[in-house]
């Protein structure tokens, strides 16, 4: 018997500790044309770390959006232990007792971590005396929850990890009993990521509720209790962690069977192709993003750089393609290629024998103005098979190059006269791909290649980046995705803070040790 029946006056913490935590009911919510939640129903248990995974644009987002408030369903109900709940705004989600941690952190740089903490809380008014009070709440916080940061540094100077932890505190600060973070570990370490899992289950433990947004499989089998799978703005399936397998959830994400594991034989190596000799670079803010790099790419070799964003790859890749100066050498089949700028251009790599698909495809990939088919044969218009005569490229030659290309990358729609603006992030990706690695190069440089990309379309792109190594390509890969790295890579070297940390054989390595090496840590340090 539970008090209430007995006094007839509802006891509300019972009440609400038996409820579900979240409830949605029959969420919907359009923007324009686009249906990014169709009639969605979870419910989320008090106490545990749900997970919603989902590939990009499956509407992950926009719902946990609407449950703290920033987007207002079309239609629906929010329950919240139990209890019908407006959201209108963000005040009203904190009312209820929700924190978010978006995926882009909502802090001022140039505030301290204390101020950023107190800034809009509830007694947040910036005076004196409940700075002190805050202040020991802050540090008592971080204690318990292992959430240690300086309340006095600047948000500017602190790492990507600890200015997520701020984002938690702040939550915590304003008695959040319900966490939802949205793909928290793009920017972490390994390390980092395992730290941050430790918090949300030392958060759980103590009876918060946190909703994990994750694209991972890997995340959502280590972390979370039970799993929400989105699709298409549809949730597919709820099922407890224990009770499913990656395999599963990335059937239930893309709606067909996906092989997640990369098949290939051992590399059979041959002649160098690829000689980078003390290779460095500064920015255009006079800062030295890489600091004396040396690598080697055989042929039939895929060499693949881990590292978290902003530690150099994306610089170096940069000059290997020829969109920014260097110094040092490097020489592609013996010959050194300019790095003052003087020829550094595309079209000089590619006579080279260079193919580049740059991590930034829509502004280093693409012409979005322009159409699928001019995408496709960009930068390679002046071979012969796209020529007619001296001086007239042959159209139907170009259509019928580009028709083929969709079809065998899956590009959708199949459409040549569609402009690259129109085709979402992961067709986009596909269009570059499918030029460059269709090229027929003697070095393939890879940035991020599956990046905004779902996982049928990974699967894809991984076989065809195998199957050029097979043919006897150079392959250079960087990734911040360490899954990608370890499963295509014949070698790893690790890059951290624009040098080499160490190679490694995928064979003999693993996620701890590259996580190590990642965050600028050698064995011998
Ligand atoms: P996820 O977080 O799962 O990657 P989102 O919730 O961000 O997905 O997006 C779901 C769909 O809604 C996508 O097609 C996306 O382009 C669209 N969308 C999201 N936010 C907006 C917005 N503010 N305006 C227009 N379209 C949006
Ligand atoms: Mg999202």
């Amino acid at each position: 018997m539970t008090p209430e029946s007995q006094t007839g006056r509802p006891d509300r913490a019972a009440l609400s500790a038996s409820a579900p935590a979240i409830e949605l009911k029959g969420i919907s919510k359009a923007f324009g044309p686009v249906q990014a939640n169709k009639d969605i129903s979870i419910s989320v248990k008090r106490g545990s770390i749900h997970g919603i995974i989902g590939e990009n644009g499956a509407g992950k987002s926009t719902l946990m959006s609407i449950l703290y408030g920033f987007y207002k369903a079309d239609t629906g109900q929010i329950l919240i232990g139990g209890q019908e709940t407006e959201i209108p705004d963000s005040q009203a989600a904190i009312a209820a007792g929700i924190g978010m941690v978006f995926q882009h952190f909502k802090l001022v740089e140039n505030f301290t971590v204390l101020e950023n903490v107190i800034l809009g809380a509830e007694d947040g008014a910036m005076l004196q005396p409940s700075i002190a009070k805050a202040r020991e709440l802050l540090t008592q916080l971080a204690q318990e929850y292992e959430l240690n940061v300086d309340p006095d540094a600047l948000i500017e100077n602190l790492s990507v990890g600890h200015q997520q932890r701020v984002e938690i505190l702040k939550a915590l600060y304003r008695q959040a009993d319900i966490l939802i973070l949205d793909e928290p570990t793009g920017v972490l370490t390994p390390a980092e990521a395992d730290h941050l899992f430790r918090i949300l289950r030392g958060l759980r433990d103590e009876g918060k509720t946190i909703v994990l947004i994750t694209h991972k499989l890997r995340e959502i089998m280590d972390v979370t209790d039970t799993v929400s799978v989105m699709r298409r703005g549809e949730m597919v399936a709820t099922v407890n962690t224990d009770e499913t397998s990656p395999e599963e959830l990335a059937e239930l994400m893309v709606g067909r069977k996906v092989l997640l594991r990369v098949d290939k034989a051992p590399a059979q190596p041959g002649d160098s192709v690829l000689e980078i000799a003390d290779l460095r670079v500064t920015d255009e803010k006079g800062v030295d993003r890489v600091k004396g790099v040396s690598l080697n790419v055989r042929a039939g070799e895929i060499l693949g750089i881990a590292g978290v964003a902003g530690n150099g790859q994306s610089e170096l890749m940069q000059v290997l393609g020829g969109m920014r100066t260097g110094s040092g050498t490097i020489r592609v089949n013996g010959a050194p290629i300019d790095l003052s700028g003087a020829r550094a251009n595309g079209q000089a790599r590619r006579e080279l024998g260079i193919a580049h698909v740059p991590e930034d495809r829509q502004r280093e990939g693409l012409i979005m103005e322009y159409f699928a088919w001019e995408n496709v044969a960009f930068g390679y218009h002046h071979q012969e098979k796209y020529q007619r005569n001296r001086w007239l490229m042959d159209n139907r030659a170009l259509r019928a190059d580009t028709e083929a290309k969709m079809e065998k990358f899956d590009i959708r729609p199949p459409l040549p006269w569609t402009q690259a603006k129109s085709f979402s992030g992961g067709n986009q990706q596909k269009i570059v791909v499918a030029r460059e690695m269709e090229s027929d190069p003697d070095l393939l440089l890879v940035g991020q290649p599956t990046r905004g990309v779902d996982i049928g379309a990974i699967e894809f792109i991984h076989q065809q980046i195998v199957a050029l190594r097979d043919q006897g390509k150079a392959i250079l890969l960087v990734s911040v995705e360490l899954d990608e790295i370890m499963s295509l890579s014949d070698r790893i070297a690790v890059m951290f803070d624009g040098q080499i940390m160490g190679e490694r054989s995928p064979t003999e390595t693993n996620e701890k040790e590259l996580g190590l090496l990642m965050a600028g840590m050698t064995g011998d340090a």
